[in-house]
């Protein structure tokens, strides 16, 4: 052997990262199964069974290429790579460089040789090449951008269907009633069995764990919800878990889809004319501009971004977000018990309920942050933190978005079937039956009404909370909810 290839358990793909170019019969391929990994923490056991599971199919898919693999358990990845130094003395270990700044500084520690991490469609540096050119760093202009450089949905220079952007046609409520077609189900082997023993699991079958059932996942999205991902991507229903998401993120994540894929399967179906343009552009948005855009954030902004708490939010953990009997807000219940279920739901209740709460209670944002990436399956380092601290909590003082996403029940409302069985009333903002989103808005703009003043984008918010004539009735229920819901009888 003459080199080691160390593959982190979300560089699982043949064509890039470190294994583009690997040779069987100079390149020993080490995997490290780490006690940190699957013992440090409250993770979620569906995020575990799925990230240990594909990477073990993964190193058994090398083997059966003809590839050397050494899969080890240790306590700590470092620990791990120090036994495979120890065993070939003298060989470089290489490595793609990794999805976040702690393994990046462990791994360098090693000796590690790092090569291009080319699991996104924008390099690094041509990342920070824009930015640095920004004023406010807008997802939308980046996204023009990639539109053009990549030459994605274009009519020469011109967008497709004539407009960069189809949102006003994609904010639907969800419709009465929706069945919507069905979801796939995974079917489980030994390897699967197996590790699920290990955890001490009951398998379930929503989340592939090899390669082709991830691009089974694909043409099952492509097949089956792309053409009507658009209208319904904000829509939020008890009847369909996932209503039309493409529901990749986990395997665009552990390497098992690259992006690219993606693209190109979803380019062709819209070439073929069978896709609108507001479904097409709605995904496609997501996958090149949101995705990208996250993860250049992610390193442009450095390492300490994450313990930014800007708006001096020290509220603990509410016990409603383990355990949804502790809340009688239907919204929060249903959400909780689908994270509990499938650890996934789809962005807007990422965003709108889960990040809309912490905000509007004002939860420790790393409190918050530490519980978002301990039960999403598909939560990675790079990923969570721009989107949690930035977009969702506001604790980065608007670098990275220009507002907060704070809402009261009226949205929720608007965009879900929550609210009807809910004990709640969303357009009540005091009193006993009063949606807690409802008083807590208001109750998070009056708290932070001196530096949201500053803020143009929020001057309709605050001249609407200055002719509110219910204020100190409001903040004394605001109160009594935040009370309740540290008690867990809101
Ligand atoms: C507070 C918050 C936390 C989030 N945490 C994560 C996370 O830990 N991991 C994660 O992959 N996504 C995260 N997202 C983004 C998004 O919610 C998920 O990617 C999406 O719900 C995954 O389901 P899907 O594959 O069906 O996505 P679809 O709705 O089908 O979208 C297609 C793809 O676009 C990408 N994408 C869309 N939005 C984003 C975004 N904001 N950031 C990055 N990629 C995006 C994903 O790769 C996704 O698979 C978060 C969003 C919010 C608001
Ligand atoms: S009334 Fe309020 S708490 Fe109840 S489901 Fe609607 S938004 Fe959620």
């Amino acid at each position: 052997m003459k080199r080691i290839i160390f593959l982190p358990f979300d560089h699982l793909h043949q064509n890039y990262g470190a294994l583009k170019g690997a040779d069987p019969k100079s390149d020993l391929i080490v995997l490290v199964e780490s006690a940190r990994m699957t013992t440090g923490r409250n993770w979620h056991k569906e995020r575990l069974f799925f990230l240990i599971s594909s990477a073990r199919h993964f190193a058994q898919s090398l083997e059966l290429e003809g590839f050397t693999v050494d899969y080890l358990k240790a306590a700590t990845t470092v620990d791990g790579l120090k036994s495979v130094l120890k065993k070939h003395k003298g060989l470089p270990i290489i490595c793609a460089e990794p999805s976040s700044f702690r393994q990046f500084a462990a791994l360098k520690e090693c000796g590690v040789e790092f090569v291009d991490n080319d699991f996104f469609l924008t390099p690094r540096p041509l990342f920070k090449a824009w930015a640095d050119t920004q004023k406010s760093y807008l997802m939308e202009s980046f996204y023009r951008k990639q539109r053009v450089r990549l030459n994605i949905l274009m009519d020469g220079k011109e967008p497709a269907g004539g407009a960069w952007n189809f949102d006003k046609e994609n904010r639907l409520p969800p419709p009465k009633k929706y069945d919507g077609p069905k979801y796939l189900e995974h079917k489980r082997d030994e390897i699967d069995a197996q590790v699920a023993k290990e955890l001490g699991y009951e398998m379930r079958t929503t989340w592939a764990t090899t390669r082709q059932g991830a691009l089974k996942q694909l043409k099952n999205f492509i097949d089956n919800h792309f053409g009507e991902f658009g209208p319904l991507e904000d829509a939020m229903t008890t009847d369909n878990w996932a209503l039309h998401h493409s529901l990749l993120s986990p395997y665009l994540n552990n390497g098992l889809l690259h992006a690219s894929e993606v693209i190109t399967a979803a380019v062709k179906a819209f070439n073929g004319g069978s896709i609108p343009i507001e479904s097409a552009e709605g995904f496609i948005r997501q996958v090149i501009g949101w995705r990208e855009y996250v993860n250049g954030m992610y390193w442009f902004l450095g390492p300490d971004y994450r313990e930014n708490n800007q708006l001096m939010a020290n509220r603990k953990l509410l016990p409603l977000f383990n355990e949804p009997a502790a809340t009688q807000m239907n919204c929060i219940k249903e959400t909780v018990g689908d994270i509990q279920e499938r650890a996934w739901v789809h962005h807007i209740p990422r965003l709108m309920l889960l990040s809309n709460l912490a905000l509007v209670t004002g939860t420790n944002p790393q409190e918050f942050l530490e519980w978002m990436r301990e039960v999403f399956i598909d939560a990675t380092e790079w990923v969570m933190v721009p989107n949690v601290i930035g977009m969702g909590v506001h604790a980065d003082g608007g670098q990275m978005m220009t507002k907060p996403y704070a809402a009261g029940g009226a949205y929720i409302s608007r965009m879900s079937n929550y609210c009807k069985p809910c004990v709640y009333n969303p357009k009540l903002r005091t009193g006993e039956t009063a949606c807690p989103f409802t008083t807590l808005y208001w109750d998070f703009l009056d708290r932070h009404k001196e530096t949201f003043a500053k803020n143009h984008r929020m001057s309709q918010q605050v001249f609407g909370l200055n002719r509110l004539s219910d204020l100190p009735e409001l903040k004394i229920r605001a109160k009594e909810v935040l009370k309740g819901l540290e008690q867990g009888t809101i």
